[in-house]
């Protein structure tokens, strides 16, 4: 029985979780939302130690020191462009974690209830499901496998077979409570997991990330039921519930369902990175040309897309829509929901350069002014304006809302070539008698406009 001192410091814990959540809904008290998750996580660490008779100690600690030491370096050094893998790996070994715990529960099946096999079983599936799934997410978001879909003959219905032979591991495991049969249901979940995550695309992989995410907190929650711990119920309740939310949100962003994107590549249709450069001619420009467009425009909408990221030229544009504010030109930021490679991308880089939380505009808001501004000054976007996802029934991208870059007087492209996003096609809009590309990195690019706006 856990003392009631520990009980009290466990829905401390449990508050904190959910204080985290509501802080992290804005990007105002999302760090202090973090910090007190953070703190709540640390607490029921501690108290565990002190709550229970502990055997083992000295191994628990290396145990912790094992996972600690690489988690808050790997943490610290991730660039924010790397952050999904990241949050993919941190994920997988959470479920992996959980379905551990769950088998050495089953050591002691003759003291379990009913219900608490039937948890055993369900967390060692999921939890399996997840570790698989993320490690597969992570190759591929980290490029050390193709990032395409990978299907082969017969792929729905070898997943189908091994969905029916987990559940019948798992009725079996519950009637028996076998710790063999539970290590075989593992086994069969880290191949549901591994086929689950292989038929999805590239530009998809991080709707998936979150699904597993959910799926790791309805793990961890039937484990806190197993071990009779409230607080590991709340938090993987709460992180169940956060985890399906966003999945469900970033999938409309994408204009998708989530069926159609776990198992749109059967029917021969989701998104994949890596496509070629087209050779077709284009308007190009020198940064003093791009300058006086800007600086003589009434009104200019930024878009800033995964490129910006990547060059890290948050503060420059900063500097560059401060100078064109300062002669009186009307300036905001289009952001899209997807922009980048994970949600709020472009509010937390932009949050970072201190820009003030209200230039940024939401979709809805961004197309009305973009039908008035003079200029779309894209900055390392693609995708996210692209109107194929208009036009192109075919398009992995069709149906997806995007930016309406195209309906401002003229656009700017800052770029380094003509490479596609990473969906892997083709821009028309780059093509757009209106359009003009300064080419290079946007950094630089944005560095040289900033130089050249001062001359003027
Ligand atoms: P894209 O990937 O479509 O395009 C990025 C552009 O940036 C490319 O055209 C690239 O062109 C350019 N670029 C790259 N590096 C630099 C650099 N150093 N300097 C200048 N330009 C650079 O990005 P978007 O933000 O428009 O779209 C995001 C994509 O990610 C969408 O397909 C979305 O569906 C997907 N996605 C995002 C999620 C999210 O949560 N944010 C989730 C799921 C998917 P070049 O190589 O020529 O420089």
């Amino acid at each position: 029985m856990i003392p009631v001192w520990a009980q009290v410091c466990y829905v401390v814990a449990a508050v904190c979780f959910i204080l985290a959540l509501k802080g992290l809904a804005s990007p105002k008290s999302a760090r202090r939302g973090n910090l007190l998750g953070a703190f709540g996580a640390l607490l029921a660490v501690v108290v565990t130690f002190f709550a229970y008779d502990i055997d083992n100690l000295g191994w628990i600690l290396l145990a912790v020191a094992v996972g600690a030491v690489p988690g808050a370096l790997g943490a610290r050094r991730v660039a924010m462009t790397a952050m999904p893998q990241l949050v993919a790996l941190f994920n997988g070994v959470g479920g992996g974690a959980a379905a551990l715990v769950a088998i050495l529960e089953l050591r002691h099946a003759e003291l379990l209830s009913d219900g608490a096999l039937v948890a055993s079983a369900f967390t060692i599936l999921i939890g399996s499901v997840s570790f698989a799934g993320s490690a597969v997410t992570f190759l591929k978001l980290q490029e050390l496998m193709t990032g395409r879909p990978i299907t082969f003959p017969g792929g729905p219905f070898v997943f189908g077979g091994v969905l029916v032979a987990a559940l019948g591991l798992g009725v079996w495991t519950v009637a028996t409570g076998s710790v063999t049969l539970a290590i075989i249901l593992a086994l069969v979940g880290l191949l549901a997991g591994v086929l689950l995550v292989l038929p999805v695309g590239g530009a998809d992989v991080p709707i998936v990330i979150s699904l597993l995410n959910a799926f790791t907190g309805l793990a961890v929650a039937a484990g806190g039921y197993v071990l009779e711990n409230a607080l590991l119920l709340v938090a993987g309740t709460l992180v169940g519930a956060s985890g399906t939310i966003l999945t469900r949100a970033m999938a409309r962003a994408m204009g998708r369902s989530v069926s159609s994107i776990l198992f749109g590549a059967f029917k021969g249709g989701s998104t994949a990175g890596g496509g070629e450069a087209s050779d077709r001619p284009v308007r190009s420009a020198g940064p003093d040309d791009v300058a006086i467009m800007l600086a003589y425009a009434r009104r200019v909408i930024v878009v800033p897309g995964y490129g910006l990221a990547v060059a890290q030229a948050q503060h420059t544009i900063r500097e560059l829509v401060d100078l064109l504010e300062k002669r009186g030109v009307e300036v905001g930021y289009a952001i899209h929901p997807v922009a980048g490679r994970m949600p709020g991308h472009m509010n937390v880089l932009l949050a970072e350069a201190n820009v003030p939380y209200e230039q940024l505009l939401e979709m809805d808001t961004a197309n009305g002014q973009l039908r008035t501004a003079d200029v779309a000054l894209v900055v390392g976007a693609n995708d996210v304006v692209n109107p194929a996802a208009r036009t192109s029934p075919g398009s992995p991208i069709y149906g997806m809302p995007i930016l309406d870059a195209d309906h401002a007087g003229a656009i700017v492209f800052l770029k380094r070539s003509m490479r596609p996003g990473f969906a892997g096609i083709e821009n028309e809009l780059l093509f757009d008698p209106k359009t003009t590309l300064l080419f290079g990195d946007a950094k630089a690019s944005l560095t040289a406009l900033v130089t050249a706006l001062k001359s003027l």
